[in-house]
């Protein structure tokens, strides 16, 4: 006998859908608020390949990534290295302001600066430095070619280079490089690309291609030893007009933060992010008015942070582009514990991207991520984007040395609202101690502790990961691009089911004796 196939669809017409809608989800009558562990997202039907998902988001009014994914602006977290790296995946990283606003504008400027392949800061000697210099060099990083320059460094006039070759036998390492560098030199002219700069050096044969401006002055570097480890990123996330990598960075709301965000803006700033843990202040408002006066549309604010929806249309009607969701969910956190105020997160980033979204303002899920299904719960829930501090503390882009405890290596992890971080820089008032506390204050309260977090080896690796494993949990709900997730959510399509601290310990590996978890390869 063969069943009518219209039975079962009519059937379930008649019975409904298993599952709550996201509304239903997140409505506890008043008990309470949810996070990422308490529920799970029912599984839909697929009919389009995991890698065919596209992930394209918007993070802000108007910046688009290719992946929803950003890093935390904490100085165990994003420097220049996870800024360019997360831009070149497809995310993008917020650099940190626990620094001076000079150094902070450097490191934009950095981000801004790379071109993938090209070495925009090489090291430089002059003609009058000694063989003994470029051994030292050689000693210490493995290479030996040299840019002779007529003042030794970037931007000064190319006059010649120093490769093994020219200081192989020689014995008299206290001899100036004038006597030995190589002044027959192949260059390229600024504005080459990568391919055609590999094309000289396959036929030149040299191991360093010195790229240079038209009056002959040293602009970048190009190295034949890195040739083979060029590698494309076609979802790097880069500005429409400049196509120079886009970057971010946090500021403050004291009066002091302008002038900061002055050099940012003028090193080419994409986003700031007004970085406060309760966003709903006189301060921030007055902020966010000043940026947009100023700057127009010159870069985009994302402001924050906020967990209700009071506090969303206090910023949204100042002006943000974009709003941060979080307060007291990140892992070194401990602000619910002193402050007794904030949200679960789950419960947060519905209610305030729902609201948000009625304005056409993406808003972004900030703490409390430590896996793939976490960031995918995020975004099912309304977030257009994820920031992560944890999950991306401990990659090899992370700033900080890596250090061994108990056989394990390690890199510190601190909260910026922990003594620890407010204790940086003391002396020169640049720290975060400059921004949590007035001159009046006696005792320091810490919102955050310091820890450490395991090596997880570079977010090249790691970030693809954390896209192929949403590209496949986007698959598993039938949601074949991301832009679709929401109304989906919406239209009750994508369901939701409460999960109970058994359905918990079921959902995770039990019953064993021991295992192994690699996550990836
Ligand atoms: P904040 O700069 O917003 O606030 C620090 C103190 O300075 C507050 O008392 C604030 O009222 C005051 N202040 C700010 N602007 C002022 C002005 N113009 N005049 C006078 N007083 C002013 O920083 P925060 O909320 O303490 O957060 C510090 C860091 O720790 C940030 O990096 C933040 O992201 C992080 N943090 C995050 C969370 C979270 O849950 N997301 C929680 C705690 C800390
Ligand atoms: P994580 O991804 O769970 O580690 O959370 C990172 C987030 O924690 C950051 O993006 C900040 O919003 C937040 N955060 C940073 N420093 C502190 C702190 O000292 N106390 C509380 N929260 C913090």
């Amino acid at each position: 006998m063969t069943l009518d196939p219209k039975l079962a669809q009519q059937e379930l017409a008649k019975v409904g859908k298993d599952g709550l809608a996201a509304s239903d989800l997140i409505d506890l009558k008043g008990r309470g608020g949810l996070t990422y562990n308490d529920f799970l997202i029912l599984p839909g039907f697929i009919n389009f390949p995991a890698d065919n998902v596209s992930l394209e988001t918007k993070i802000t009014r108007n910046i688009t990534l290719k992946a929803p994914l950003m890093s935390s602006p904490m100085d165990t977290v994003t420097e220049v290295d996870m800024a360019i790296t997360m831009a070149l995946l497809g995310g993008i990283g917020i650099l940190h302001n626990n620094c001076t606003p000079e150094e902070q504008a450097a490191m934009v400027k950095k981000v801004k600066k790379f071109e993938n392949g090209f070495i925009t800061d090489p090291i430089v000697l002059s003609a009058q430095h000694k063989i003994s210099d470029v051994i030292a060099i050689k000693n210490r990083l493995g290479f030996a070619g040299v840019p002779i320059t007529d003042n030794g460094k970037v931007g000064g006039k190319l006059i010649g280079i120093v490769t093994n070759r020219d200081i192989g036998f020689r014995e008299d390492t206290d001899a100036e490089l004038s006597t030995v560098m190589s002044t027959d030199v192949v260059t390229a002219r600024y504005g080459v690309t990568l391919a055609e700069a590999n094309q000289i050096l396959r036929e030149s044969k040299k191991g360093k291609l010195p790229i240079v401006d038209e009056s002959n002055n040293l602009v970048s570097l190009v190295a034949r030893s890195d040739l083979l480890k060029n590698r494309d990123y076609p979802w790097a996330s880069k500005h429409p007009q400049t196509k120079q990598l886009l970057v971010g960075a946090a500021i403050g709301t004291r009066p002091a933060d302008r002038g900061r965000l002055e050099k940012l803006v003028e090193a080419g700033l994409d986003l700031v992010v007004i970085d406060s843990s309760q966003g709903n202040s006189s301060f921030q408002i007055e902020m966010i008015k000043h940026i947009k006066e100023t700057y127009g549309s010159k870069i985009d604010v994302l402001a924050g942070n906020v967990v209700t929806r009071d506090q969303a249309a206090n910023l949204i009607a100042a002006g943000a582009d974009g709003l941060r969701i979080g307060m007291g969910s990140g892992s070194i956190c401990i602000t619910q514990e002193v402050m007794a105020v904030g949200r679960p997160q789950g419960t947060g980033v519905f209610q305030v991207s729902q609201f948000a979204r009625k304005f056409g303002v993406p808003t972004v899920a900030d703490g409390g991520i430590s896996n793939v299904g976490h960031i995918a719960k995020a975004l099912s829930l309304g977030a257009s984007c994820v920031m992560m501090g944890s999950l991306l503390a401990g990659t090899t882009e992370a700033p900080g040395e890596y250090f061994f405890l108990d056989g394990k290596r390690l890199k510190k992890y601190r909260g910026m609202g922990s003594l620890d971080a407010m204790e940086k820089n003391d002396s020169d008032n640049s720290g975060s101690q400059a921004r949590y506390f007035s001159e009046s204050d006696k005792v320091k309260v810490a919102q955050g502790v310091t820890g450490a977090v395991v090596d997880k080896g570079s977010i090249k690796q790691f970030i693809p990961y954390l896209i192929t494993g949403l590209q496949h949990s986007l698959q598993d709900m039938g949601v074949p691009h991301l832009s679709e997730l929401w109304n989906m959510v919406d239209s009750g399509e994508v369901r939701f089911e409460h999960r109970s601290a058994a359905a918990q310990i079921e959902g995770g590996v039990h019953d064993l004796f021991s295992y192994e978890k690699r996550l990836y390869k």
